[in-house]
């Protein structure tokens, strides 16, 4: 197993990736994951994930400060056997999805207008733009512009 983080723009935030080196470890900690967050999705039959979350500290009434929101927005998870293009870019996206819409102001949020989390809307795009992606890489590579 590899873990490493993932930080795109000038920001502290990241996420963090972690790839297995099975698709079953993958899919243990995928339901492990979901069971501790209390959602009822079955990891099943995955070949990766992105978990987004924000994590903040709440100031208790009576303490002086702001509610902190900690760098880290989410995991992403692999396996080693599977570590396609396609894979890892329809990962990637809905890690870009998530930080766009933490990044909105709260009033703007609505303009992403993908849901409030992932969900189908995303899918349908995301399963459009991975095609489009692996089939540009596929074109880069055969007209020699990727070597
Ligand atoms: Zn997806």
């Amino acid at each position: 197993m590899k873990k490493f983080r993932l930080r795109a723009l000038k920001t502290n935030k990241y996420f963090k990736v972690i790839v297995y080196d099975t698709v079953e470890e993958l899919r243990k900690a995928a339901n492990g994951y979901d069971g501790k967050a209390d959602n009822n999705i079955s990891n099943d039959d995955i070949l990766g994930i992105c978990h987004p979350f924000e994590r903040t500290t709440v100031i208790v009434k009576g303490q002086k400060g702001r509610p902190k929101r900690h760098p880290n927005i989410g995991i992403l998870r692999f396996a080693k056997t599977h570590t396609t293009t396609q894979i890892v870019f329809h990962e990637t996206m809905h890690a870009a999805f998530w930080q766009y819409r933490l990044a909105l102001p709260k009033k703007d949020q609505g303009k992403a207008d993908f849901g409030e989390s992932s969900g189908p809307k995303e899918e349908a795009f995301l399963h459009l733009a991975d095609r489009l992606y692996i089939k540009m890489v596929r074109q880069m590579y055969k007209h020699k512009y990727w070597k």
